[in-house]
């Protein structure tokens, strides 16, 4: 079948990081087109919490490129910005109830210490000291953090989609590519596409379509309560996250022993958001209702006023995990004009205001980030694209 239209770029994937090079690509002139199997925000940027943390990162890189998707979702949440009324700032707090939460309490202060992060630590205290009434007794420290923010996945994604004015078309998926003459033939449920580059941003479709990728699903369960706080139920000025929650994301070390990492996010709408679990495997179609209540028996633990909030909703999103760790961002060395951007596990929201802009100019022949290397696709040393 011949190519019906031509592009400078098509995008595969309207998730959050699809939107974001979407909108960076229109502004820097590109001809763009996305395309999604489902939807904008249909995979884990549709059911995700959306914290824009640096605390609950892996110091060094990933901390770092956090930081700078901070200070960059803040320049974009300014008035006339395309996240403006997306982008919230707002304080974090982290609690210990166990020992090794401490202990990873301390590592956390240690790396905000250094500087360079736009995030700094307000106040180290007991639950009784803490900017948050209403801790259980359990709750043995808290620090405050300030500077971190706080975006929902698809209100991002729809802002970044609706202001690019990139073509948009689904359903479309799309099922292997070629690559020559300098430019990508996309096979797609809707025929050919052509454009002069690819950028493959379809979060945990990637494992099928980049079989050499090392992409797996880890999903997790959220719950929802209602909007409105019983009278004397505590207000909640910023996220509450559990120092296990810390030591899941960011060590090796099993955390069996601890209680359950636990996330309390209050959105704008006046609803909590409590999550979330890291299973590896899973689907979004069906809720692990044990992993479910392990969450709620710390969150109750934290915030014993939390048992008089109804629930209205418990769901589960899958993230698209990498084996080594890290995202897998940069084109292929085989193919230049084919890009990946997948493998964001639980950070996409946080980094894809950043990859957006550092795809878009790796896509220029700009000069990207130096710590953009890292993630580059080549590091699993595939000799060629291998399409399936
Ligand atoms: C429970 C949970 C909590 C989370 N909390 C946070 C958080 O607090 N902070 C944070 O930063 N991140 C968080 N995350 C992670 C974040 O949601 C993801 O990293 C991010 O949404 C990934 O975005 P993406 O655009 O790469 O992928 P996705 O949002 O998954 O989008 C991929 C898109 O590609 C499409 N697609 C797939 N295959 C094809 C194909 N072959 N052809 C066409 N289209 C295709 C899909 O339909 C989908 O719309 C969380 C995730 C989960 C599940």
């Amino acid at each position: 079948m011949a190519p019906s239209t031509s592009y400078d770029l098509i995008i595969v994937g309207g998730g959050i990081v699809g939107a974001s090079v979407a909108w960076h690509a229109t502004q820097a002139g590109l001809r763009t087109l996305v395309i999604d199997a489902t939807g904008p925000a249909a995979g884990a940027s549709g059911a995700s919490d959306g914290a824009v943390a640096v605390a609950t990162k892996k110091p060094g890189l990933m901390a770092a490129l956090a930081g700078e998707s901070l200070r960059y979702a803040i320049a974009l949440s300014g008035v006339g910005g395309v996240l403006n009324g997306c982008f919230h700032r707002r304080p974090s707090f982290l609690f210990a109830t166990h020992p090794l939460e401490l202990a990873a309490l301390d590592r956390l202060a240690r790396m905000l210490a250094e500087p360079g992060l736009p995030v700094t630590l307000k106040a180290d205290t007991g639950a009784r000291q803490a900017a948050v009434s209403g801790l259980g007794d359990a709750v043995l420290r808290v620090l405050e953090l300030d500077g971190e923010g706080h975006m929902t996945g698809y209100d991002a994604t729809l802002a970044f989609l609706r202001a690019s004015g990139a073509d948009l078309r689904w359903p479309c998926r799309l099922d292997g590519f070629d690559t020559r003459n300098g430019r990508v033939d996309l096979h797609t449920s809707r025929g050919v596409l052509t454009a002069a580059r690819l950028v493959i941003a379809n979060g945990l479709g990637a494992a099928a379509l980049l079989p050499d990728l090392p992409i797996s699903p880890r999903s997790g369960q959220l719950v929802i309560t209602e909007r409105a706080a019983p009278m004397g139920f505590p207000h909640l000025a910023g996220a509450l996250t559990s120092a296990a929650y810390l030591l899941d994301k960011t060590t090796a070390q099993p955390t069996t022993g601890l209680p359950a990492p636990v996330v309390i996010d209050p959105l704008t709408t006046g609803q909590l958001l409590i999550g979330s679990s890291r299973e590896d495997g899973g689907n979004s179609q069906s809720t692990d209702f044990a992993a479910v209540r392990r969450i709620l028996h710390s969150a109750v633990a934290c915030l014993p006023a939390l048992s008089q909030r109804r629930i209205i909703r418990v769901f589960a999103g899958v993230r698209a995990a990498c084996g080594d760790g890290i995202p897998i961002v940069g084109a292929f060395s085989s193919a230049p004009n084919v890009t990946v951007a997948t493998g964001f596990e639980g950070d996409g929201i946080c980094l894809a205001p950043l990859i957006g802009r550092e795809v878009v100019r790796g896509l220029s022949g700009q000069a990207v980030l130096p710590g953009l290397a890292a993630l580059s696709p080549d590091r699993f040393n595939s000799k060629q694209v291998s399409i399936r």
